[in-house]
């Protein structure tokens, strides 16, 4: 087995709240020079830029799973991945059945770009992607699993859209692939206790939104090889599979 440097939640130029230089040249060179090997493309509601990441990743050397930080109706994030861009683009089209139909106000929230692999805009989405969509949590992460992806409660240390700031717990009856911390926030001690309680390993990953958001690796994974079916055995300490983090 081997240890994998990984980051499994950032954005790109696609998520209205990132900078506009997230581009696949950027995001991956960037991610490269700091020694990230896998690296997971995670838009606000979106896929729309996922398959020109995976190409670049492919092109830099660098893994990269589709998939998509998902808004649900409570207004909870989940980070959803997947192993084949198909299995994202089906998911993609019921989120966007379940968007509300608003048009995106590009003074207030941003622009919503979707590229090419080289960079080149070929497209703006002009419906609202930063919103909650008509999924509650327990179908959303229903709908993840059938189309054999995993969902990761993201950011459960923070109170704005996560699934502890909205139930302050992890309830036991959600079958969650794994839980996310954020780099920068003093760690809690009675939430840590509850993450080991439900037997995950949790995942540290920088949500980058802005290229300085990019540092140097927080999390490793153990794996036998890079695959979601590995990495969901190690996000919950399994078969030797672990993820470490710096803190
Ligand atoms: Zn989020
Ligand atoms: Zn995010």
């Amino acid at each position: 087995m081997k240890e994998w440097a990984l980051d499994l939640h950032i954005h790109s130029l696609l998520s209205p709240c990132a900078d506009n230089e997230m581009t696949p040249a950027l995001v991956l060179g960037r991610a490269r020079e700091l020694g990230y090997e896998v690296l997971a493309i995670t838009d606000h509601n979106s896929v729309e830029n996922a398959a020109a990441f995976v190409d670049k990743g492919k092109e830099l050397g660098i893994k990269v799973f589709p998939g998509m930080e998902l808004q649900t109706r409570e207004d909870v994030h989940l980070v959803c991945l997947f192993e084949q861009l198909e299995q994202a683009r089906q998911l993609q089209e019921l989120v966007y059945q379940k968007l509300p139909p608003l048009k995106n106000k590009k003074e207030i929230f941003g622009e919503q770009w979707i590229v090419d692999k080289a960079g080149q805009k070929t497209g703006e989405i002009e419906r609202l992607l930063l919103v909650g969509t008509d999924f509650s949590i327990e179908e959303a992460v229903e709908t993840v699993h059938k189309l054999a992806g995993i969902c990761i409660a993201a950011h459960i240390d923070r109170q704005a859209f996560s699934l502890w700031g909205h139930l302050g717990t992890l309830p036991s009856g959600l079958p969650l692939d794994g839980v996310e911390l954020t780099p920068h926030l003093p760690r809690n001690p009675e939430q840590l206790q509850e993450v080991k309680n439900h037997g995950f390993a949790y995942l540290v990953c920088s949500d980058a939104h802005y290229p300085d958001s990019l540092k140097t690796p927080q999390c490793f994974a153990r794996l036998e090889e890079v695959s979601l079916a590995e990495l969901k055995l190690a996000l919950k300490n399994q078969a030797g599979r672990t993820i470490r983090t710096l803190r």
